[in-house]
């Protein structure tokens, strides 16, 4: 078999898609999406500044009275603080639009709370409401990964936005030398599924890669973190999800675009799922601890 028709991950088989915008692969051994970046006609707009510009302007608005912005993420911090003793630093990658920074910096618990984000204005935003115990760093996945920090951090946040990510060995490696010992390292994220591949796919910079449960857990553990726990938190019906949005014209367009999508690879796409999880997804968390006696495992 030629060599791109097997997984990079575990060498098995892969099967690729076309969908509007790009090429996909799929590994059903790992559970995972690659984009290819096989960019179709549509994809010549780029809306990352875009979104950027929209965090930025909700940060603005808000950062006087901030409500919490990932009312899952912050429920979960709450219940990590009560194993800290004492007053703990915390690094929220892709910590957009800072609401929960803001909020969070001050729970009595927490020194300070920094963030992360991949655009250099909104970074800038940030940092000149100079708050107390909360800085923004750059940080970008699709460019090299240098997050330059002094400081180490008791417990680092990475919630949904995992899938920019192209290399999770060398981002693991990379974020041990950021944690404490014994520091804590919680991931947030979207199980593997046809739906937020498509709806995503249509609206922003495709994402790269849909790392699943087992991916994560084979890097994190290579890259010697101790799995603490991992639990899938919610399942919701892919269509009810992402395709059935008509608040405006252009989430209707959307949302119809991206039904037909689904109903037209179905019969292709039946391959690689089985019908239960090709209709409904979870979301999930895994919570890791720095370690320094735990040995790779084979995968
Ligand atoms: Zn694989």
């Amino acid at each position: 078999m030629k060599k791109n028709y097997l997984c990079k991950f575990c060498n098995k088989q892969i099967f690729y898609f076309n969908l509007i915008k790009s090429r996909y692969s799929f590994c059903k051994n790992c559970n995972v999406f690659v984009s290819h970046n096989k960019y179709f006609l549509l994809n010549k707009f780029n809306n990352k500044d875009k979104s950027y510009k929209y965090f930025s302007d909700i940060l603005i608005a808000n950062y006087k009275d901030p409500s919490i912005w990932d009312t899952n993420k912050v429920f979960f911090l709450k219940k990590i603080l009560k194993e800290f003793k004492k007053k703990i630093n915390i690094l929220d990658i892709g910590g957009g639009p800072g609401l929960d920074a803001i909020y969070c910096s001050k729970l009595k618990k927490i020194k300070s709370y920094d963030i992360t984000e991949f655009d250099k204005k909104f970074v800038k935003n940030y940092n000149k409401l100079e708050i107390s115990n909360s800085k923004c760093f750059y940080l970008d996945f699709e460019k090299k990964i240098s997050l330059k920090l002094q400081k180490k951090y008791d417990l680092i946040l990475w919630c949904n936005s995992l899938f920019y990510a192209k290399d999770l060995n060398l981002i693991a490696n990379k974020l041990r030398t950021k944690l404490c010992d014994k520091g804590y390292l919680f991931i947030k994220s979207t199980s593997p599924n046809i739906g937020s591949v498509i709806r995503m796919g249509l609206t922003k910079s495709p994402p790269y890669i849909w790392w699943s449960k087992k991916l994560i857990n084979h890097f994190f553990m290579k890259n010697k973190f101790l799995k603490i726990k991992d639990y899938d938190y919610k399942k919701f019906s892919q269509i009810d999800n992402y395709f059935l949005n008509f608040k405006n014209l252009k989430h209707g367009i959307y949302s119809i675009i991206g039904i037909l999508s689904l109903f037209i690879n179905s019969i292709k796409l039946k391959k690689i799922h089985n019908y239960k999880s090709f209709f409904y997804g979870s979301d999930f968390y895994i919570l890791f601890k720095k370690n320094f006696k735990n040995v790779s495992r084979d995968f």
